[in-house]
């Protein structure tokens, strides 16, 4: 199966969180983007406000595979 090009993300550049030679699994790879963030963005990392869309964006993501892969594991079709 090839995998398709990443669009570059277009503000929030990430810096590589692993080394490229480690394979993670997406929802590894999309939990680890959206801890990486919360853990160097200011806004993100003040209790006091609230987290950045950005932030709301990677976790959203990370839910949509994470709830896709369920669905798999439960055996569900599609
Ligand atoms: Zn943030």
């Amino acid at each position: 199966m090839d995998e398709p090009k990443d669009p570059q993300p277009a503000a929030d550049s990430r810096p590589p969180l692993v080394a490229a030679h480690t394979r993670l699994s997406p929802m590894q790879e999309a939990w680890g983007t959206y801890a990486h963030h919360r853990l160097h963005c200011h806004q993100c990392a003040d209790v006091d406000a609230d987290p950045c869309p950005t932030s709301g964006r990677l976790y959203r993501e990370w839910e949509a595979i994470a709830k896709a892969a369920a669905r798999r594991l439960a055996g569900g079709v599609g």
